[in-house]
Formats: structure tokens, C-alpha cells, sequence
């Protein structure tokens, strides 16, 4: 009987992670593609990424695959000549290196088959999501912008929008991808004889757009191949102007890496130059938003006064009050409700 599933306490594993002396990589990668059979390819990737001592989570559909992985540097080239022979769609596919990464973020191997790698709430079964646009590298995704007849369409939510994104690029207001793809459809009906390039932070998300659009009778796709964590790695390494301006969004403690010097944000509370995102201090709140210094400081760190007066309570009232509120991370959405006196007046939504 092959391994399919690991039988030992996640501490133990962990404990074991942290004792190999090998260096690991992280590696993580993403491909459309038809797979028939799900969970007979789960079962058979499963044991050989295992002998491979590979770690992370991988998601397995009918759609294709997407992993974030670790495994040990020297298995590299073994693993490489693994994924690109399980079936000719993998065939040299790019691999993301994380490079400031000391691969420890992982001590287990999760694969999981699921209805979708990405949920895109389409229903229609004619949809191929591996019929994709075209991959633009850096230097084409400049010449592209330089493009009268050329639209660029932002996939990601409007706080990533808001911080950083391609020159004159469109943003599809909403703040999950399910409802943005209809949407892009409609915003863009009187556009289908110009180039339709599509982009989001690492490329995911505007392959599968880039072939909801194909679907849809648009006919001449783009997308930027690996997203904008890519085109500004490519852009820099290539000495190409890098056409990205602010910053790019990501759920890490930075909260996003600067691209371009120019702050394109606002400070949520007084309007300030500043795109500096956060999570509010009451963690009854921990509402996602972009605080200056100078607000961080006066409502010590919090969204509101009412956050500020709460999180000044004993802990054991603050967490009275948070019994029964609805938690979960919070994000501030100007797109949908206007700014008026603070952060009060605005509806929460959470993140999908
Ligand atoms: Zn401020
Ligand atoms: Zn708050």
C-alpha cells in the first residue's frame, strides 16, 4: 500500500523540519491544463513528490494544478525532471524561486483535489480555462502600454489597485474574482477590437481571466506572464524602464513591495499622501486599511475612535464585546462607499 496521507502529529513534523541540516528551496507554480482523472493524479504526484521529500500545498482540479512548495535544493534537478515529464503540459514550465525565502515554511506535503485550483463561479461548462491569451514578457508588456489600441485590465481587488498598478490601467471594482469576470465582460463589450492585456500579482488570476475573455468573443488576449512579481523582476534585471508605478500588494508583514517611488494613495483617515496599508489594533476589528504616521500615532494604531476607545479597555471586556461579532479580516473599500467623516461610515467587507 502506497503513502497517500502522512499519519504523524503536525508538531513531530515540525520538529523534524527544523532538525534537517540540508538547505530547502521554495518553489511554487501554477498550470491550466486538463487533468481527467483528479484524484488518480493526486494519488500518484503525491508519492512521488514524497520521495522527493517535498513540503507545501498543492491543489489538484479538473482545471490543473497550483503549488507553493519547499523541498531540499539538491532534489532540485531530480524534481524538475519529475514535473516536467508527468504530462506534456508541464513540459518546462516556470517555476517561481522565492529567493529571500529560507524555505522553513513548510513541514508537510498537503495535496488537496478540489473543484477549482482558482473559484471563479463559472458555471458554464463549455468554459476551458486552458484555452489562455498570450504570455507577455517585461519588455512587450512596455511596448504594450505605449499602445493607443491596447487596454489594460487590473484582476486584482481594489485595495491592491489602489496602492500600485500599470500606468492608465483599468480597475474591475469589486473585491472578488468571481464577480469581477462577468464584469470585465460588460465593462469592456465596446472593446473587443482593441488588445485586452490582463495582470494580477502573480499571474494566476489573469491567465484564467484571459481565457473568460476568449470565451467571451474577445479575441485578442494578453496576459503579463507571471504577474507583476515577475515583469518588475524581469524589468529591473533587463534594465528596462519598470512601467509599474507604487506598489505591489502582498499578504505578507510588508504589506506590499515598492516598485516605483510614486505613492499613489491616500490615507484613509486624513487623506495624506501615503500607501501604507495596516490592520487595525482592536483585534475585534482588524479591519485592512491605509494609515499614515501621523493618524498611526493619534488613534494609536486603531481604524477609528471607537477602535481606539476599545482596544484602551481591560482585555477581559474587549472580549465581552467581541463574543458574537462577526471577525475575520476586514478590508476598507472606497469603490463601493465613499469616504465621508472616518472609517464609521463605510461597510466592511471580508476577504475571500
Ligand atoms: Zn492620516
Ligand atoms: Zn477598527
Amino acid at each position: 500500500m502506497p503513502v497517500l496521507h502522512n499519519r504523524i502529529s503536525n508538531k513531530e513534523l515540525k520538529a523534524r523540519m527544523l532538525a534537517e541540516t540540508q538547505p530547502r528551496t521554495t518553489i511554487s507554480f501554477y498550470k491550466y491544463f486538463n487533468i481527467l482523472d483528479p484524484l488518480a493524479f493526486r494519488n500518484s504526484l503525491y508519492q512521488q513528490f514524497t520521495d522527493l521529500s517535498v513540503f507545501g500545498r498543492v491543489y489538484i482540479a479538473k482545471e490543473g494544478i497550483n503549488a507553493q512548495i519547499s523541498l531540499p535544493t539538491h532534489h532540485l534537478a531530480a524534481f524538475k525532471a519529475l514535473l516536467y515529464s508527468v504530462d506534456p503540459a508541464l513540459d518546462n514550465l516556470r517555476l517561481n524561486i522565492a529567493l529571500d525565502d529560507d524555505g522553513k515554511s513548510f513541514w508537510v506535503l498537503r495535496m488537496k483535489v478540489r473543484d477549482r485550483v482558482v473559484a471563479d463561479g463559472i458555471e458554464d461548462e463549455t468554459f476551458n480555462p486552458s484555452r489562455t491569451g498570450e504570455y507577455l514578457k517585461a519588455d512587450q508588456v512596455n511596448q504594450m502600454l505605449d499602445d493607443p489600441d491596447t487596454l489594460f485590465v487590473d484582476m486584482r481587488n481594489h485595495y491592491e489597485y489602489e496602492v500600485g498598478h500599470f500606468e492608465n490601467a483599468i480597475e474591475i471594482p469589486s473585491d472578488t474574482f468571481r464577480e469581477q469576470l462577468p464584469m470585465a465582460v460588460e465593462m469592456l463589450q465596446d472593446n473587443k477590437d482593441k488588445n485586452i492585456v490582463m495582470y494580477c500579482t502573480g499571474g494566476i488570476r489573469c491567465e484564467k481571466a484571459s481565457a473568460y475573455m476568449l470565451h467571451n468573443g474577445f479575441k485578442n488576449v494578453y496576459h503579463v506572464e507571471g504577474g507583476i512579481i515577475e515583469y518588475a523582476r524581469k524589468a529591473r534585471e533587463q534594465g528596462l524602464p519598470v512601467r509599474f508605478i507604487g506598489k505591489n500588494f502582498v499578504f505578507d508583514e510588508r504589506m506590499g513591495e515598492r516598485i516605483s517611488d510614486q505613492v499613489i494613495a491616500h490615507c484613509h483617515q486624513c487623506g495624506a499622501s501615503c500607501d501604507s496599508h495596516t490592520n487595525c489594533k482592536n483585534e475585534g476589528c482588524h479591519l485592512l486599511f491605509i494609515q499614515c504616521q501621523e493618524c498611526a500615532t493619534k488613534f494609536e494604531g486603531c481604524c477609528s475612535e471607537v477602535c481606539r476607545e476599545e482596544v484602551r479597555l481591560p482585555e477581559t471586556e474587549q472580549r465581552a464585546r467581541r463574543a458574537g461579532r462577526e471577525n475575520g479580516a476586514k478590508i476598507f473599500n472606497k469603490s463601493r462607499h465613499r469616504l465621508q467623516d472616518g472609517l464609521n461610515s463605510t461597510s466592511l467587507q471580508s476577504v475571500e
